[in-house]
């Protein structure tokens, strides 16, 4: 496909589909699961070739926190390497997926609980290309990213999310990229396999409130307390889970994978919804 045949169709609206794609919420926890060959960067690989080939991908990553909601809206996003004291390897990765215009723009205009604005500064970070560089190493599925308005409390963040049903008719795979379990202040370097018992505690609760589709308990998420207030210190990498389950319908089947907490305090814990 030449540049100018991508550019074409990529600034239109995508056409619908018979099938409604599938969901997903991926824990990405450290940034070097995207140059590791581990079993998370496997899970997440595996789940691409089982998924349906999507038409283009719209992450809400945990690590674009803004104010006010912003998508990017660029046709070749750059790649943003947005973390402290890690390798060079890491600085180098380069994820070259085209960006998707059309697909900005019509989820500007699907939300109505805001005014999302067309950004062309940020690009890709590492919660969207750790994830991708597994999911689709060829980098030719176009990507959008959605921001997280930090300003907003978790019930808009699911109210947003449910506008953006009509783009799972288009062939748009949803990814929130996060990590449901996520204390860096308490993480045990030393114990990279363990898990903090209230860790271990809260990942299954709200396991099991995912699974019952107890949405109103997870978005009141601060009523599990003293827990809640451990596994999600700061909302930013819980909240991409909020626009996941916000698009799922009643009676679409739940499989989780990744499924374990390390380094005591995170979760990489991860869904497919449909
Ligand atoms: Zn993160």
């Amino acid at each position: 496909m030449d540049d100018l045949h991508a550019l074409r169709n990529f600034s239109e609206e995508l056409p619908t589909r018979h099938e409604v794609s599938p969901l997903l919420f991926v824990g990405h926890g450290n940034p070097m699961n995207a140059i590791e060959e581990n079993e998370f960067s496997r899970g997440w690989q595996a789940m691409a070739e089982e998924l349906p080939s999507p038409a283009a991908v719209l992450c809400v990553s945990a690590h674009w926190m803004t104010e006010g909601s912003q998508v990017t809206g660029t046709e070749r996003p750059q790649t943003v390497h947005d973390f402290y004291g890690f390798p060079d390897e890491l600085f180098a990765v380069e994820y070259p997926a085209p960006g998707h215009p059309g697909l900005a723009k019509e989820t500007q205009h699907l939300v109505r609980t805001t005014a999302v604005t067309l950004d062309s500064s940020w690009g890709f970070d590492h919660g969207c290309w750790s994830v991708l560089k597994a999911m689709y190493p060829r980098a030719d599925v176009p990507v959008v990213q959605l921001s997280l308005d930090m300003t907003k409390p978790a019930a808009w963040h699911y109210a947003l999310g449910q506008e953006l049903t009509r783009l799972r008719s288009k062939g748009v795979l949803i990814i929130g990229s996060g990590d449901i379990v996520h204390n860096l202040r308490l993480l045990d370097w030393a114990n990279p396999d363990g898990a903090f018992d209230w860790a271990q505690e809260m990942n299954e609760k709200f396991k099991d409130a995912i699974i019952k589709n107890d949405h109103q308990t997870l978005i009141d998420y601060r009523s599990y307390g003293r827990g809640a207030a451990l596994a999600v210190p700061t909302p930013d990498h819980y909240l991409p889970l909020l626009y996941i389950l916000a698009l799922k319908r009643p009676a679409e089947e739940i499989r989780f994978f990744n499924d374990r907490v390390i380094m005591g305090s995170l979760s990489m814990t991860s869904l497919r919804i449909g």
